[in-house]
């Protein structure tokens, strides 16, 4: 039977790892503290705010929120983030996304000052991550290997697969991975043969958004299977990409959802403010 791995304990470990950290922080004079910006309303962002916050409140950094009409323009959009920029307090600046379409979202996350961005979405700590330098790995990414790590599952030299291509998540995944020396296939829909790729997976990663995508006849025996997708079945339950019950014989290491890859998403927010904080 697969080690379920609990991303819930693992991520209420390392936040009482990082609560030590702000004490440290707040002794030394130095209050951590994020801006996040939302823009119109969208009801699963509004979630994901309310526990970005709670998070927040939580290790005790401060927390000061910007909510803009859904009709703003850019100019006004891009002065915020300049204002943010320039304020000494203010250490982390997050975008909450999606954002109305007739605003550029990469014009907007190039404005946020890189050595703020705990996202991880500004183009130079994008770079810096292809490059191998120290950076904001996005949340997600820096997530999926922090919980390999605490369970001692080796990435070096092994075969890993990530399925999506995203800018948030496949795409940084792919290359932290390939950082930490995985071989790393990247798979999209555009794939031919997918089954073919992930059956040889010793690591597979799902990020597709979709449900039951990956089946049991994909997996290698004893694959280590990671899975970032959520999704919301017709009857209101959240689903990740894998086909879960089926799999847990099979393979040695499953992640479920919700309780996996989720709850790391958002300690790794705060191990990012921290970050900007500490300066480094
Ligand atoms: P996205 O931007 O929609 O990307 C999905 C990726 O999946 C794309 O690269 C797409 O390929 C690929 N894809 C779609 N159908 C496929 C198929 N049948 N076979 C193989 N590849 C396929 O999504 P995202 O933002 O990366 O998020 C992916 C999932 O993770 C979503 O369910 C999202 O809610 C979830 N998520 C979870 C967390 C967390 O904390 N757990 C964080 C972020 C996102 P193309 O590029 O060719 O279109």
């Amino acid at each position: 039977m697969a080690v379920i791995i609990d991303g819930r304990e693992v991520a209420k470990k390392i936040k009482e790892e990082l609560k030590e950290k702000v004490n440290e922080l707040k002794e030394k004079g130095i209050y951590p503290k994020l801006a996040v910006i939302m823009i119109g309303k969208d009801k699963a962002s509004e979630i994901y705010v309310r526990n970005k916050s709670r998070d927040c409140d939580y290790v005790g950094i401060e927390y000061e929120e910007f909510f803009l009409e859904e009709s703003i323009t850019m100019e006004t959009l891009l002065n915020l983030i300049d204002e943010l920029n320039k304020r000494d307090d203010i250490h982390g600046i997050l975008l909450q996304s999606p954002i109305p379409e007739h605003l550029d979202i990469r014009k907007a996350f190039n404005k946020i000052d890189y050595r703020k961005d705990v996202d991880g979405f500004n183009p130079i700590n994008v770079g810096k991550l292809l490059i191998g330098e120290d950076t904001f790995i996005p949340c997600t990414p820096l997530g999926v290997i922090k919980l390999l790590e605490q369970y001692n599952i080796q990435i070096e030299g092994k075969n890993a697969v990530v399925i999506g291509r995203s800018n948030i998540v496949g795409k940084p995944l792919s290359q932290y991975l390939l950082n930490k020396d995985a071989t790393v296939t990247v798979c999209h829909s555009k794939t031919k043969n997918l089954k073919e790729i992930t059956s040889k997976a010793d690591i597979l990663i799902s990020a597709v958004g979709k449900p039951k995508v990956i089946t049991r006849d994909m997996v290698k025996e004893n694959a280590v299977i990671i899975d970032v997708g959520i999704n919301r079945t017709p009857d209101g339950k959240i689903v990740g990409d894998v086909d879960y019950d089926n799999l847990l014989d099979k393979v040695s290491y499953i992640t479920p959802v919700p309780g996996g890859v989720g709850q790391m998403t958002r300690a790794m927010l705060i191990n990012n403010i921290i970050k900007a904080a500490e300066g480094k």
